[in-house]
């Protein structure tokens, strides 16, 4: 049977004082609870010898510290590790761990599957299973934190977030902007937002909520096309919510920048459709009039897939897109695709069960 008991992984710092509250528990013991999930990582009750055993017995029979099940593991030869993980329900929750020499990043999913219908992306073939909640969110990174740097181990560069896998966070605003809270706590991950990039294809009136936000991550909007036309049938969201629409919006986010502060438009090359010299000449012009000055575009290489119609751009004609842009006062940055061997890249997250690839020893 699927536990439906509470992810306790999930509730802030004031939601298990009440729960403790109405145990009959002093608040401390929240604090230990909350310190035991978070700062010590740890996945049971049973690890959390500073609560009394007849306490951990009761949690354990109220509530859940871990839902989700590794089905399996995959490294790339560039070091990348993409991790297949199943909710209690059997939906795919998809998480990608990817190093670099100074730091290193976790690309965790907001939803299992996608509902919007993105052209060259693979997770969209999944449609949207459902949206994960913050306690599988959570689970799902500090999964990957015990498995790369050992239960509780420190992080040796610290961490950076990206909203980047399976699913639309702005689609799952809440569970989203609670597990980042959660995961923020100093007592907890201490991953602080200014560590985390949260990516968007365009839900509109979610960017106006997020501008709103006090404490809160950086954004990227994936773009990925300067005129509706083109974007309409690469990006179907598009029809809800057209480029001059969004262009606003992120107007509006960018005046509630602090000095210093930027965002960034992701841009996907896909060779051929949306990468001549023209396509850059309208996309700094669309900038411009929208007045957008704080943004730094990420150029992304299609990464290509049999059920997809796209190929990627040619190096050279990635490079030409990026000086043209630039020749017009846009900065613009190449991407290296990672983990592209196993499955792991942007766009190729589509619960990838293959024999032939490298699975991590021990599992
Ligand atoms: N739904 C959100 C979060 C996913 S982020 C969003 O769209 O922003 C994933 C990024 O990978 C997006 O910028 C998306 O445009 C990009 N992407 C999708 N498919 C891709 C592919 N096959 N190759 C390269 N990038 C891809």
């Amino acid at each position: 049977m699927v536990s439906i008991l509470p992810h306790l992984r999930g509730f802030s710092r004031a939601e298990l004082t009440d729960l403790f509250a109405g145990l009959g528990e002093p608040r401390f013991r929240a604090d230990q609870l909350f310190r035991g999930l978070h700062g010590r990582r740890l996945m049971s009750f049973e690890e959390m010898t500073d609560l009394s055993k007849v306490l951990r017995e009761r949690l354990n029979e109220t509530a859940a510290t871990a839902t989700l099940r590794v089905e399996s593991k995959y490294i790339s030869e560039d070091g990348t590790r993409r991790f297949l993980m199943r909710t209690a329900d059997g939906n795919p929750v998809e998480t990608v761990f990817i190093p670099t020499e100074n730091r290193d990043t976790i690309c965790f999913s907001s939803q299992s599957g996608c509902p919007l219908k993105c052209d060259f992306c693979l997770t969209a073939k999944l449609g949207l299973l459902r949206n994960l909640t913050a306690g599988e969110i959570v689970e799902q990174i500090t999964i990957v934190l015990n498995d790369v740097y050992g239960v509780g181990g420190e992080t040796p560069h610290g961490t950076n977030l990206v909203a980047m896998g399976e699913g639309e966070p702005f689609l799952n605003f809440d569970n989203l902007i609670k597990a980042l809270e959660i995961m923020s706590d100093e007592h907890g991950l201490h991953i602080v937002p200014g560590r985390v990039t949260v990516s968007t294809a365009g839900v509109v009136p979610k960017i106006h909520e997020f501008a709103k936000l006090e404490r809160r991550p950086n954004l990227a909007i994936s773009l990925s096309a300067p005129e509706d036309r083109l974007r309409d049938k690469l990006m179907p969201i598009n029809k809800r919510w057209p480029i001059d629409e969004l262009l606003s919006a992120a107007k509006v986010f960018e005046r509630t920048l602090k000095r210093g502060e930027r965002f960034t438009f992701e841009y996907v090359l896909l060779g051929g459709v949306n990468d001549t010299d023209e396509h850059a000449e309208q996309l700094a012009a669309l900038l411009r009039r929208h007045d957008l000055r704080k943004v730094k575009i990420n150029l992304i290489p299609h990464n290509p897939a049999e059920q997809l119609d796209y190929r990627p751009s040619t190096p050279e004609r990635v490079r030409r897109f990026k000086q043209v842009l630039e020749s017009l006062g846009v900065d613009a940055y190449i991407r290296t695709p990672r983990g592209r061997d196993i499955f792991a890249a942007c766009g190729q997250l589509a619960a990838k069960q293959e024999p032939n690839l490298v699975q991590i020893a021990g599992l």
